[in-house]
């Protein structure tokens, strides 16, 4: 069936169930679709997605010649690939398909009003049916992929992730900043839930990561220059001690650059006295052995701990969010503290140890006598310095007391933020980033690991706040996204992406700085130089066409006639044969 032929659509509603039905008069919109220009066959299904729907599918397109296949169900964010390849298997081009989301965009939001849900039902079938006589076949591309990774940062999921990769027998190299690896538990003591010094976690991932030939570590080095695309991404590596710069070509990427603790400047006196530290500097002391001291040399005798510290802020630097690690971390170093310590108390906003394990970390303290207090959110504790002293009053919320505690040592648990620099690193790998800072994936719920930049993926802290249990399974996520990806060699790429008319461009560069994803350059081999797109890096999201002010730039699959057919078959229902139903 070529796409020469006039255009025979098929238009498959599917009740979902209760789904679409329960709401939609299902049977009547696939009735009024008959009507509509160009459709050949109309149906409704219970269960388009079932065997027995895409058995249908692929009957219907032998039986009536249908070239365009319109159907009406659930998100294509379920079902496209479905569908697509329903069409596919009955010899249609994948892209004469088009999806309606009857689902979430009308049953379910319009559940209580069933009438207006099915007028809007057949507008949108009315509008898919237009488009679909207006798409065109595209080619299907392939790129072939390089069999090596690309990982950003030897921490924990830096080097869980290359550990994962080089035990399938793929390559993996691991760029590291910093002279040393292992991220931020080269400066714990003892880890939450199992008590295992965090320095024994690391050293067991380096034995791993050193015995396995793939990997390549390379240590006081950052990626300073990256092109390509998904399957060959090709980089510049910088040392930094020697200065020398290295290019190597890789397939796949995962970021796994961490976080910095939050420097508590202008919280509670923080920088004022040096009794008053961070969780991390506390874990960094007792990372060495050596037992805990004040700044006179003695241990210290009363030691308070407060929790939240610039987390959980609304509009205060930004740091909104919960970090995730820190009520556990917390609690078992007051623990801990509690064996060395006569009085060991800790301040909180909210507490929950809610991991495996945790919350007998919380009991076990409770039972050594470490004090608990809760502050109001609204109102936390003061801190006021006295000569040497540091004395911190507070109203504990659950008895209404007024309280007052003066401890030898004040310990700030405080949220992770992203590290310094995580701006440009963003930039030049294409990645967009939440309002907390860290990089966003592609879809919080169906794609965590994944990013909008094909064959990228994030893990760990890079993406959101966690501890490192959470940091090392996501890290086992993204080289099983990274392994797949290189054992399948080529990978199929997006054909929906934009296309330059050379004659049109007014070589204005408008494209190449609106393209967020540095898919459109210049081609200065031309005179005067045209844009140009490298299809693998294009998502195809449009914003290169709608900025271009020469109308030079076409999105395939999305080009202004189809929209526009789209809006017109709105506005202007055609007239329906037979006076409708
Ligand atoms: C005080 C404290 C106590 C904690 N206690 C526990 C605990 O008991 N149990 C637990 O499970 N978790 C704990 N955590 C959490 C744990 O530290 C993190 O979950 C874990 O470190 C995350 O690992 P990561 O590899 O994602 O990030 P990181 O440890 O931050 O490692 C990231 C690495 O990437 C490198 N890097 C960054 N940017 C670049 C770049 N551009 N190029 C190259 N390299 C780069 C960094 O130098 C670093 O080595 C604690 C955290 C803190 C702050």
């Amino acid at each position: 069936m070529g796409n020469e032929d006039e255009p025979r659509i098929g238009v498959f509603v599917c009740h979902c169930g209760h789904n679409i039905a329960g709401t939609v008069d299902v049977e009547a919109v696939a009735r009024v679709a008959r009507h509509y220009p160009n459709v050949a066959y109309t149906v409704d299904l219970m269960f388009t997605c079932s065997d027995a729907g895409q058995t249908h599918i692929r009957e219907a397109i032998a039986e009536h010649n249908l070239n365009r296949v319109v159907v009406a169900s659930c998100s294509p964010r379920m079902h496209e690939p479905t569908f697509r390849r329903v069409v596919e298997e009955a010899g249609l081009n994948r892209y004469l398909f088009e999806q309606v989301n009857l689902r979430e965009h009308c049953s379910w939001c319009h559940a209580r009003e069933p009438e207006k849900a099915t007028i809007k039902a057949e507008d949108l079938v009315r509008m898919a049916v237009a488009r679909a006589a207006l798409l065109e076949p595209l080619e299907v591309k392939t790129v072939e992929v390089t069999p090596h990774t690309l990982v950003v940062g030897g921490g924990v999921t830096g080097l869980r992730a290359a550990v994962d990769i080089g035990s399938r027998g793929f390559k993996a190299t691991v760029v590291e900043k910093e002279s040393e690896l292992g991220g931020h538990l080269r400066h714990l003591s003892t880890m939450y839930p199992n008590n295992e010094k965090a320095e024994d976690v690391i050293d067991r991932m380096l034995i791993a990561a050193r015995a396995i030939a793939d990997i390549e570590i390379m240590t006081d080095s950052v990626v300073v220059d990256l092109d390509g695309h998904i399957g060959s991404f090709e980089t510049k590596i910088k040392n930094m001690k020697s200065g020398k710069t290295v290019k190597r070509t890789f397939g796949a990427v995962i970021m796994a650059t961490g976080f910095e603790p939050f420097e508590p400047e202008g919280y509670y006196e923080y920088g004022n006295n040096p009794n008053i530290i961070t969780l991390a500097e506390y874990e960094k002391m007792k990372s060495t052995g050596s037992v805990l001291r004040i700044s006179d040399g003695r241990p210290p005798k009363q030691v308070m701990f407060i929790g939240c510290v610039g987390s959980r802020e609304e509009g205060n630097k930004g740091h909104e969010h919960c970090s995730r690690y820190c009520c556990t971390a917390m609690t078992k170093a007051a623990c801990d503290i509690k064996d060395e310590t006569e009085e060991v108390m800790v301040l909180y906003d909210d507490l929950r140890t809610f991991g495996r394990g945790h919350e007998e970390i919380h009991r076990e303290a409770r039972q050594k006598h470490v004090m608990f207090s809760k502050f109001a959110h609204t109102k936390k504790p003061k801190v006021c310095l006295k000569d040497d002293r540091i004395i911190v009053k507070w109203k504990d919320v659950l008895s209404g007391t007024y309280c007052e505690f003066e401890p030898e040592m004040l310990v700030l648990t405080t949220a992770m933020v992203p590290p310094a620099g995580t701006d440009e690193v963003a930039k030049l790998f294409s990645l967009t980033r939440s309002g907390d800072g860290f990089f966003n994936e592609e879809h919080i719920k169906l794609a965590p690991l994944t990013t909008h930049t094909a064959g990228i993926m994030i893990a760990g802290v890079a993406q959101s706040a966690k501890d490192a249990t959470d940091s090392a399974t996501q890290a086992s996520g993204a080289a099983a996204k990274a392994t797949s990806l290189m054992a399948r060699k080529n990978v199929e790429i997006e054909s929906t992406v934009s296309w330059v008319d050379e004659t049109l461009c007014s070589s204005c560069h408008t494209c190449v700085q609106a393209c967020p994803y540095g898919a459109i350059e210049m081609a200065t081999t031309k005179d005067p130089p045209v844009a140009f797109v490298t299809e693998a890096k294009c998502h195809g999201c449009g914003t290169c066409a709608a900025a271009c002010p020469s109308n030079a730039i076409t999105m395939r699959h999305s080009t202004d006639e189809q929209i526009i057919s789209m809006v017109e078959a709105f506005l202007i229902p055609p007239p329906v044969e037979g006076g409708g139903e």
